[in-house]
């Protein structure tokens, strides 16, 4: 039987759906088609540049953290096509040994530059807050 399946958005939602097709499904990689309306595939967790120039994501990944087990259970199980061996959760964790992490902000406007987000009214304690629930979801 033949069968295809089409993803529109190239973010990580789409990605892992494909993962799973080829996985789970038995579907050949060919017969998946993924539509990006931007030159820049992965969506919110996109990435660009070069070595040269330098890379920029939109987001902080915080892949470091001992979090977001769904994804690290499917990174495990694709292999790295630039460390052959490897799975790409691997590839992940060296790097994390090498390069620490180190963020002087959280949101910067286009130029690289610091914003002010006072303005969405958060206190200290509201923020505490919010670290505190998080805290709580992580652990129960
Ligand atoms: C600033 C920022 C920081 C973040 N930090 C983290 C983090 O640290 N950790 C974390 O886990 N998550 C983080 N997230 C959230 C995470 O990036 C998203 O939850 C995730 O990327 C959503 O994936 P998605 O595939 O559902 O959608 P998206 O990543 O939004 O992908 C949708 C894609 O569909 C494309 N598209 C839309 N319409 C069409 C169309 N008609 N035709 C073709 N293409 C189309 C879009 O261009 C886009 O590329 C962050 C998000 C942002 C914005």
């Amino acid at each position: 039987m033949s069968r295809k399946a089409y993803f529109i958005g190239g973010g990580v939602g789409s990605l892992a759906a494909a993962f799973f097709l080829i996985r789970d499904a038995g579907f050949d990689g060919k017969d998946i088609k993924i539509f990006e309306d931007l030159q820049v595939t992965g969506g919110s967790c996109d990435g660009n540049g070069s070595v040269t120039e330098g890379f920029l994501c939109r987001g902080g990944r915080m892949l470091n953290a001992p979090t977001f087990e769904c994804l690290h259970a499917m990174l495990k199980e694709i292999p790295s096509i630039q460390a052959p061996g490897k799975s790409v959760f691997q590839e992940i964790e060296d790097f994390n040994k090498v390069v620490k992490t180190h963020a002087n902000s959280r949101v910067v406007d286009k130029n690289g530059c610091r914003l002010d987000v006072d303005t969405m009214g958060f206190s200290m304690r509201d923020r505490m807050q919010l670290l505190q629930w998080w805290a709580l979801e992580m652990l129960f």
